[in-house]
């Protein structure tokens, strides 16, 4: 089987795959105004979704992750993760999800075939988090999570955006949190995007302090697998969960980088901050395209840049990220 390397090196064995535009959260740092409907936008079907999958699969992709937008508003999210997992050569199914219909919906999508989860759960504190998010689900969120650890998942993690002057003094609470739990939480650094740079401005922070504090507490930073995401994740005897930082702004993130992303419209992204799409949709219509579609895929990755330009304020096409499936 052929394995994806582009002319840097990089090995890509994950997708990234945005399921919806659509999200029903407000998040301050992606779309505060919440999503606005902008014409008639067509989403992958659940036929084109199997093709795509089976395209980048026949080139070694072995780990999907479905996202958005919010994917669990698509009626059909079990139906295209039974798909998925359908499809040979695919081994792990995560879904990246806001969590408010966990408790009634995960079990579903467990047995249709989801092996991971990452949940966003940007604070502990019920006040703060619908200041962040605009929702007042925090019931429902960790209610959810609580069910998910009960279901045999190969993982489940949580996103945390950290945000200056909002949650960046939350370190105590999740150490309470993860002493007891097998759940991986994930700090990651708030991006700039095409829209949100005055939030950026106030409230970004850089993680590189709470890198410090833990190794400072014991933590051990742990050896990275294959097809991990880009979190550097931290280990400590004492605590069943793990903390990992996601920090695009260190220097080598790129480098290590090992995504691919296709939009929710069928457009393949080399890069997250990248300047073009190409649009694999015409090559999803009929499975007689499989080989032109597989040809087309390999041709493109060769032009995957070697690093984004966010340090130099270059955020590309991206407004936000629920557009593309951050
Ligand atoms: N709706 C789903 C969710 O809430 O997890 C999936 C899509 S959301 C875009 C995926 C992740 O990206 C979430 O954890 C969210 O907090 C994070 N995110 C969104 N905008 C971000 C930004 N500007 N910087 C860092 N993370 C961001």
């Amino acid at each position: 089987m052929q394995t994806l390397v582009d002319h840097h090196g990089r090995s890509f064995p994950y997708l990234r795959l945005s399921l919806t535009e659509a999200c029903n959260y407000r998040c301050t740092y992606c779309l505060p105004d919440g999503y606005q409907v902008n014409g008639h936008p067509s989403f992958l079907t659940l036929a084109e979704i199997g093709r795509l999958v089976c395209g980048f699969a026949a080139l070694g992709m072995s780990k999907i992750r479905l996202t958005g937008g919010e994917p669990s508003l698509r009626k059909d999210l079990p139906a295209i993760i039974a798909a998925v997992a359908a499809v040979p050569g695919i081994r792990r199914i995560a879904l990246t999800t806001n969590g408010c219909r966990l408790p009634r919906l995960v079990r579903g999508w467990r047995e249709a075939g989801l092996t991971a989860l990452n949940v966003s759960l940007d604070s502990l504190d019920a006040a703060r988090y619908l200041d962040i998010t605009g929702h007042d689900r925090f019931a429902e969120v960790t209610e959810g999570i609580e069910h998910a650890l009960e279901l045999g998942f190969e993982a489940v993690k949580i996103n945390a955006v950290l945000l200056r002057g909002r949650n960046d003094d939350e370190l105590p609470a999740w150490l309470d949190y993860l002493r007891g739990r097998d759940v991986a939480l994930r700090f990651i650094e708030l991006m700039r995007t095409g829209e949100n740079g005055e939030f950026f401005e106030r409230h970004h922070v850089r993680a590189e302090g709470l890198q410090r504090q833990l190794l400072a507490d014991g933590w051990m930073l742990r050896p990275r697998a294959a097809d991990a995401g880009p979190a550097l994740e931290y280990a400590h005897p004492d605590y069943r969960g793990r903390i990992g930082v996601i920090a695009p702004y260190a220097r080598d993130f790129c480098a290590g980088c090992n995504r691919l992303r296709v939009t929710a419209r069928g457009d393949l992204r080399l890069c997250l901050f990248g300047n073009f799409g190409i649009s694999l949709r015409p090559l999803l219509q009929s499975d007689d395209d499989h080989h032109a579609l597989v040809a087309h895929i390999a041709t493109q990755l060769g032009l995957k840049a070697a690093g984004h330009g966010l340090h130099q304020g270059l955020t590309g096409i991206t407004p936000h990220l629920a557009s593309i499936g951050g």
